[in-house]
């Protein structure tokens, strides 16, 4: 246990030391790149490891996977939880509920039933719109791999930002997975050009996120512009899915 302990710590401090010096040598500020410990899979007593090291931003990726281990851990003004997976529209009140963020948002139907739930909690939940880079069948979100398609977006896009329940704070992917980081680049500046597009034929206040990177590339999302970076197994040690 004690051994486990360290580990963690060390790890989330290397992996905090290693953001801090990728930012300044891409030019950037340390302090524009938050950091969600992803934890899907992980033990209580791993997640109160990486809490112990200093973690504020938790991440899982099912709902009903989160909800107990959410109920369980000692709730602190910082700690703040990250829904990144999918999510059922049916579960949007879960969300709501139980989550500060949403990476994830992945449907016009899915940001109705956020913001309706949100509204009826007095809430205003911050999202980023879930994007597919790769244009793979396996991946959530609209398809943005082929910029001819990218205002076919906006229809949904004109009713996502008017719902009162939601702060819309920017993009989020998961490119198609690759050994080499250098193969995530493309897909990083493509998520990135889809961003400035977006803020150019909108006017939407605060929409300046990126939520972008994982364990195996993080250092090249940040180069390409990053703002959130979901790191798992980096930290706590390898897992089965
Ligand atoms: C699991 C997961 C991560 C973290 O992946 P690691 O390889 O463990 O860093 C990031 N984002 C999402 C959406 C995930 O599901």
């Amino acid at each position: 246990m004690l051994k486990m302990r360290i580990n963690i710590h060390d790890n989330y401090q290397q992996v905090i030391e290693r953001i801090a010096t990728v930012a300044i040598n891409a030019g950037r500020k340390p302090d524009d790149i938050h950091l969600v410990v992803v934890t899907k899979t992980q033990p209580i007593d791993v997640m109160q490891a990486v809490i112990d090291a200093g973690a504020t931003n938790l991440g899982e990726n099912y709902v009903e996977e989160a909800i107990p281990k959410i109920d369980r851990i000692t709730k602190t003004e910082y700690l703040k939880w990250h829904m990144v997976g999918h999510v059922q529209s049916r579960k949007a009140l879960a969300v709501c509920k139980y989550f500060q963020y949403l990476h994830s948002l992945d449907s016009l139907k899915l940001a109705e039933r956020l913001s309706i739930n949100a509204v009826e909690m007095n809430k205003i939940i911050p999202v980023m719109l879930e994007v597919n880079v790769g244009g793979e069948d396996s991946k959530s979100g609209w398809d943005i791999s082929n910029d001819e398609n990218w205002f076919s977006i906006f229809p949904d896009i004109d009713k996502i930002i008017v719902l009162p329940g939601l702060n819309l704070l920017g993009v989020m992917t998961i490119p198609p997975y690759f050994t080499d980081p250098e193969a995530s680049r493309p897909y990083y500046r493509r998520l990135r050009k889809f961003k400035d597009f977006i803020s150019k034929h909108y006017k939407i206040s605060g929409f300046n996120d990126l939520s972008m990177g994982m364990s195996s590339d993080y250092e090249v999302a940040i180069q390409e512009g990053s703002t959130w970076v979901r790191i798992g197994q980096a930290i706590l040690g390898p897992r089965s899915r």
